[in-house]
C-alpha cells in the first residue's frame, strides 16, 4: 500500500488539495480532521466536562465513530447518524481543537486511522500524520500559509456560502488554533523530519495542487525504480 500523508494548519488548503490528488491518482482521501471534529460535536452535545478524566474515558466508552466512503467522499458516522453536515462550524472547529488536545482521544482515533491505510492506497490528511500516525509514510507533504493568507481565504469561502464573517474575529480563531494544536504535549503540529514543506502563502488552489501534484508524482516514480523503499 502507498500512503501520502498531508498535515499542516489549519485553512491551508490541505483538503481541497488532498481531494483532489486522490481524484487523480484512484486513492482514498481521508481527512481526518472530521474524527476529532465528530468527537468535539459529541463533547458539546452532551456537554462533557473535558478537565475531568473520568468524563472523557466514559465519552469514549459511550461513543463509536466510523469513517464510509461513499462516491468517493467521505462521510462520518457517530453512532450510526451520518454528522458530516454537522461538524464544519467555527463552534466545532474549536471543540476538535480542544478535545484534540487528550491522549485518550488521540489513543481512542489512533488505531481507525492506521487501519484505513493498512487497506488502502490513501491520501490522509490532518496534524500528525506523518509524525504519529503514518510515520512510515512513503510521501509526506507538509502545506502550510501565513495565518493571514489562510483567514482571507476562510473569509472569501464563508462569503460565497452567504454566510459573512468578519476578518480580525477568522484571523484570531486560526491563530488560537494554530496555537492550541502546535503547543499541545501529544503529537504538536509540526513537519515530520522527512516531509517538503511547502507554503502557499503565494500560490492559488489551481498552483498549490499543481506543485504538490508534481512533487508527488516524482516520488512515486522513485519509488518505483526503488521499490524497496516502500514499507
Ligand atoms: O483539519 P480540521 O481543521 O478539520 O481539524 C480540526 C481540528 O482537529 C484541528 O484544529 C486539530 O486540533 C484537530 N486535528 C488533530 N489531528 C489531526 C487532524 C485534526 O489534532 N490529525
Amino acid at each position: 500500500m502507498i500512503a501520502i500523508a498531508i498535515d499542516g494548519p489549519a485553512g491551508a488548503g490541505k483538503s481541497s488539495v488532498a481531494r483532489g490528488i486522490a481524484r487523480e491518482l484512484g486513492f482514498i482521501y481521508v481527512d481526518t480532521g472530521a474524527l476529532y471534529r465528530t468527537i468535539g460535536l459529541y463533547a458539546r452535545r452532551r456537554s462533557v466536562d473535558l478537565e475531568d478524566d473520568g468524563a472523557v474515558a466514559g465519552m469514549l466508552e459511550e461513543i463509536t465513530v466510523e469513517l464510509k466512503f461513499i462516491d468517493g467522499e467521505q462521510r462520518v458516522f457517530l453512532n450510526g447518524e451520518d454528522v458530516s453536515p454537522l461538524i464544519r462550524t467555527a463552534d466545532i472547529s474549536m471543540m476538535a481543537s480542544r478535545v484534540s488536545a487528550l491522549p485518550p482521544v488521540r489513543a481512542f482515533l489512533l488505531e481507525l486511522q492506521r487501519d484505513l491505510a493498512r487497506k488502502n492506497n490513501v491520501i490522509m490528511d490532518g496534524r500528525d500524520i506523518g509524525t504519529v500516525v503514518l510515520p512510515g509514510a512513503q510521501i509526506k507533504l507538509f502545506l502550510t500559509a501565513s495565518p493571514e493568507c489562510r483567514a482571507q481565504r476562510r473569509c472569501r469561502e464563508l462569503a460565497e456560502k452567504g454566510e459573512p464573517a468578519d476578518l480580525q474575529q477568522v484571523l484570531a480563531e486560526i491563530r488560537q488554533r494554530d496555537y492550541n494544536d502546535s503547543h499541545r504535549a501529544i503529537a504538536p503540529l509540526k513537519p515530520a523530519q522527512d516531509a517538503q514543506v511547502v507554503d502557499n502563502s503565494d500560490l492559488t488552489l489551481q498552483e498549490t495542487i499543481d506543485t504538490m501534484t508534481r512533487l508527488i508524482r516524482t516520488r512515486l516514480t522513485a519509488l518505483q525504480m526503488n521499490p524497496t523503499e516502500r514499507c
